[in-house]
């Protein structure tokens, strides 16, 4: 195969390249190494078709990568070598008593560090998956995303599911009850349209008011089938996205707001709209160009999205919301909504046995037929359901501690600045700013 001739010899000009007889390689700046990241993740897509999640940057340099594949060991060997350069560029002043702008740039500048080295190792440990080497899936999640879900007893979840179990009447087991309970709250195909774009605009509107993008910002929405995944933000730079819906499977009410807030605002589509205005275009940090899939950039991303639904909305708000306007768009009954999502909550608190399942069945514990099975019986999964989870696991592996793991943890952190429910502006304020940020997941917990 091809290798990318350009990217090699640029990253050769300004680093030492293997070998051992060249002079000392000369310091690289920030953005030079940034390029070369941005090169590197888009060679990766050459070799994994779901690397790149997002790309806007020069289109001569996709165009570079899709010449021909380049060996991984030599897109490593590049990592690797960015690696030593950012290591040589370590002399940020330690923030002081500057102006407010100057400690917040020389904070910036030491994220912006930190998250270039992470991905890079992130980048090197994929390309070790790619060439066969076995992590657990706790090695896996620390190596690619920066973070370790917490493990739970089935015990854990039994005691929830002794809880559901006295609150939901009628006879038969558990997963069947729940299953009956929540087809009454499927939206009929034809009127998902109508109910996303109600719960999209109503997002919008509570998120707008404490961000600034441009008026052009916007994003269409497609109804999809033969995905693993739920729903999915492709963004496409210049603050358009395109959000698709798989509709292989019934979608109850609950999903509409849950979508609206996590792909669209203020999820995915402001976050990446958000770092393509205040990274890429005001600080002209390439790196942000680029989003690679299997990074810790993807727990932030998962985590803000999944906890920005509570941002968005207080739960007495997402409820009178549900009940004066979706609910009846659904041509569902209203007086229904408080008992609906009371029950919603308690199984929300099911969401880590997804995670125990995917660890088992990765790490070879468990196989397919017992993992949906146990998906069936600990986190209440209609087995067509728990298929569609396990294909989710075979194509994106580790990545599902990002949702759960990811909102506790961007939960926690903008917490502890204040930004609680008893300060809903401080919480938007926090929120916005991490958005914004170049912050890790082990950052997060600081
Ligand atoms: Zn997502």
């Amino acid at each position: 195969m091809t290798r990318g001739l350009v990217v090699v010899c640029c990253l050769m000009a300004a680093t030492a390249c293997g070998g051992g007889s060249e002079p000392a390689a000369p310091t690289m700046s920030m953005n030079a190494i940034a390029e070369q990241y941005v090169k590197l993740v888009l060679g990766m897509g050459e070799h994994d078709s779901a690397y790149v999640d997002a790309y806007y940057g020069p289109p001569e340099w996709k165009a570079e990568a899709d010449k021909g594949q380049r060996p991984l060991a030599d897109l490593d060997a590049d990592a690797a070598r960015l690696i030593e350069a950012l290591g040589k560029i370590n002399s940020f002043p330690a923030p002081g008593n500057t102006s407010e702008q100057l400690d917040r740039d020389r904070q910036m500048s030491h994220l912006r560090h930190d998250y270039l080295r992470r991905q890079l190792e992130a980048l090197r440990s994929r390309v070790r998956m790619l060439s066969g080497a076995k992590l657990s899936f706790d090695e896996e999640s620390q190596a690619l995303y920066d973070a370790v879900a917490p493990s739970h007893p089935d015990s854990y979840f039994q005691g929830m599911l002794d809880d559901l179990d006295r609150r939901l009447p009628g006879k038969g087991p558990l997963v069947d009850r729940t299953e009956a309970f929540r087809k009454q709250f499927v939206v009929a195909r034809d009127r998902l349209g109508k109910v996303f774009d109600l719960a999209i605009a109503e997002c919008r509107r509570r998120t707008m008011p404490h961000l600034q993008l441009p008026e052009t910002e916007s994003f269409t929405v497609e109804y999809v089938t033969g995905k693993s995944w739920s729903g999915y933000n492709w963004y496409h730079g210049s603050y358009r996205s395109v959000i698709q819906v798989n509709t292989d499977l019934p979608i109850f009410i609950d999903r509409a707001i849950d979508l609206a807030c996590h792909e669209g605002y203020p999820g995915h589509h402001v976050y990446n709209a958000l770092l393509e205005k205040n990274l890429t275009r005001d600080r002209d940090w390439p790196e942000f160009s680029v989003y690679a899939l299997f990074s810790p950039q993807s727990l932030i991303a998962e985590g803000t999205a999944n906890y920005g639904i509570e941002v968005a909305f207080s739960d007495a708000e997402r409820r009178a919301f549900e009940r004066d306007v979706l609910f009846p768009a659904a041509a569902l009954n209203p007086a229904r909504v408080d008992e609906y999502y009371d029950f919603h909550d308690l199984i929300d608190r099911l969401s880590y046995a997804g995670n125990e399942a995917a660890r088992r069945y990765l790490n070879g514990e468990i196989d397919r037929q017992t993992a949906v099975q146990w998906l069936t019986r600990f986190a209440l999964m209609s087995p067509e359901r728990a298929e569609q989870r396990i294909r989710f696991f075979d194509d994106y592996r580790s990545y599902v501690i990002n949702y759960n793991l990811g909102k506790d943890l961007v939960k926690q952190f903008i917490e502890s600045r204040g930004g609680t429910d008893a300060n809903p502006d401080k919480r938007w304020e926090e929120f916005i700013r991490l958005l914004g940020s170049p912050r890790l997941p082990s950052g997060l917990r600081q």
